[in-house]
């Protein structure tokens, strides 16, 4: 029988209030079941927000040094259990070893910036117009965080979110993606090892359509950071938006990165291959359009091919392999459904295009991975995002075209130009339209104390990471203290 794991809500770990368990399998071996997760619904939420509520109005008065503190401890436990999580995590996903103890370093890295943090929250003092005034600003925390997460990164991505909204004085009802729910369910284990107090932290396990639609509508939850596909975030801004309610969205990618006849053709195809296939393609910011000058093209072309030749793709625990599989069957059938109108569009299709079942990659879900040359920009495959290890690369005769090339996209993630010229990298820089360009690096590689996030589709102008993500779980106070003893009216008495 599989091990029940349970939420979190209110300070005590119980099943979900229907009774209901979802299963959570391993991608490269479905026989193994990882565990049962509660099937939670709208009912669980509103005890879970009802908890978190109360627990705002003590949580807010700790000083954020004291929940820093909290939070630095936790990294300590999780630098402790790194490559338990990691196991975990490639067991519950998919993607290779390496990567999930990359994902789970990020989310200690997210701990330690946090900590620090609470000694921080910066704000501004200004003189004021008036003798014997003082103008100052702080930051304050906003209530109850409604968080929801994807699988992808599920360790960074729900550390991204819950650690700046705890520091900030938030409590948190968080919903992490039903492919993920055990890398979830040990991050509470270990805030409330470290000391995080019952009704702060609450996770709801279930699906969108229930728990997260819940979490969106719900009146005392003030504020949502979702990250997922862009067809439910702009599901999700707007019926937020209705109620007012503050709302960061991290959303989808097609990423390119350009290379151009001066680059370092080595150092590029070690890039593409680690951004294109890494996480078996399926990261918002992996490349998935390679724009290539057309001088070195075909020379490209031959070393990227023996290149991805070379990939293993296999479960992600054993170390010779450098793919692991697509995280569940609906992932692999919009990947073949991608293939399919690739080859229909009339792309050259050099490698790849189809599911692996043979010997090993029996019982999970395995793709080749798959390149097409050839794509113009008309194509479903330049413009869609796949999310699976399908990479799409189309021809320039020039950098003005490159960066037109690249900037035909609804998204606007990442992007990544190899050249050694320095002017072209200052132009790629300045005019390619993404929150991220790498110069002589893939399009992958966020780090934690950087801004991340993306323009157009990608999102609504928010960042996580770095500093912006404390001024989205805070508030301003904007404080004015008269010591003059007498009543000085602003833009009156003064001129
Ligand atoms: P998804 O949109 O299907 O699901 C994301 C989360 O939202 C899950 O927890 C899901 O259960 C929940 N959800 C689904 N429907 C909902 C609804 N109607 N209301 C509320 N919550 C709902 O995305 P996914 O398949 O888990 O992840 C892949 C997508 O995420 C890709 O588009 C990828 O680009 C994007 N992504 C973006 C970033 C970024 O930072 N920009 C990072 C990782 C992934």
């Amino acid at each position: 029988m599989a091990e029940k794991y349970l939420n979190y809500i209110a300070g005590e770990w119980r099943p979900a209030i229907s009774g209901e368990w979802f299963e959570n399998r391993n991608p490269a071996n479905w026989d193994e079941i990882i565990g049962l997760f509660p099937k939670s619904g709208k009912q669980d939420v509103d005890l879970a927000v009802k908890a978190a509520r109360e627990a705002f109005k003590v949580w807010r008065l700790v000083p954020a040094p004291e929940r820093g503190a909290i939070l630095k401890r936790a990294g300590d436990i999780m630098v402790e259990r790194k490559e338990e999580i990691a196991r975990n995590m490639t067991r519950e996903m998919g993607k290779v070893l390496t990567e999930t103890l990359g994902d789970t370093q990020e989310g200690i890295d997210t701990f330690y910036y946090a900590a620090v943090e609470g000694r921080r929250l910066f704000s501004h003092t200004a003189p004021s117009e008036m003798p014997c005034k003082m103008n100052l600003s702080f930051r304050i925390p906003i209530g109850v965080a409604g968080l929801i997460t994807p699988w992808n990164f599920p360790m960074a991505i729900p550390c991204w979110k819950s650690l700046p909204a705890l520091v900030c004085g938030n409590s948190v009802v968080f919903k992490p993606a039903s492919d993920t729910p055990l890398t979830a369910t040990t991050l509470v284990e270990i805030l409330l090892e470290a000391g995080i107090p019952p009704g702060v932290i609450n996770i709801v396990h279930g699906g969108g359509g229930a728990v997260g639609t819940s979490i969106v509508d719900h009146p005392d939850i003030n504020l949502i950071s979702f990250t997922g596909s862009s067809m439910v975030g702009k599901q999700i801004n707007s019926k937020a938006g209705a109620q007012l309610k503050r709302v960061s969205l991290e959303l989808g990618g097609k990423n390119a990165q350009v290379v151009m006849d001066d680059g370092d053709l080595d150092l590029a195809l070690e890039g593409v291959l680690w951004g294109a296939f890494g996480t078996t393609g399926q990261r918002c910011t992996a490349t998935s359009r390679l724009i290539l000058h057309e001088a070195i093209h075909d020379k490209f072309i031959d070393m990227l091919l023996k290149a991805v030749e070379g990939l293993k793709v296999g479960d992600g625990l054993k170390p010779e392999n450098t793919v692991g599989p697509v995280v569940n069957k609906g992932q692999v059938e919009t990947v073949q459904s991608y293939v399919d109108i690739g080859k229909s569009e009339g792309a050259n299709m050099i490698c790849g295009g189809h599911q692996l079942t043979d010997g090993d990659h029996a019982k999970g879900w395995f793709y080749a991975p798959t390149v097409f040359t050839g794509v113009t920009q008309g194509m479903r495959i330049f413009k869609e995002e796949i999310f699976g290890p399908v990479l799409s690369v189309i021809k320039v005769k020039d950098f003005d075209e490159a960066v037109r090339v690249h900037n035909d996209c609804i998204y606007g993630l990442s992007s990544s130009i190899y050249t050694r010229d320095v002017n072209k990298a200052m132009v790629a820089i300045r005019d390619f339209e993404a929150g991220i360009t790498y110069v002589n690096g893939p399009t992958i590689g966020a780090e934690c104390h950087m801004p991340f996030g993306g323009v157009k589709e990608t999102g609504n102008g928010h960042r996580e990471g770095g500093w912006p993500v404390y001024e989205f779980y805070s508030e301003i106070k904007t404080v004015y203290i008269d010591y003059s003893g007498k009543l000085q009216r602003a833009q009156i008495d003064n001129y």
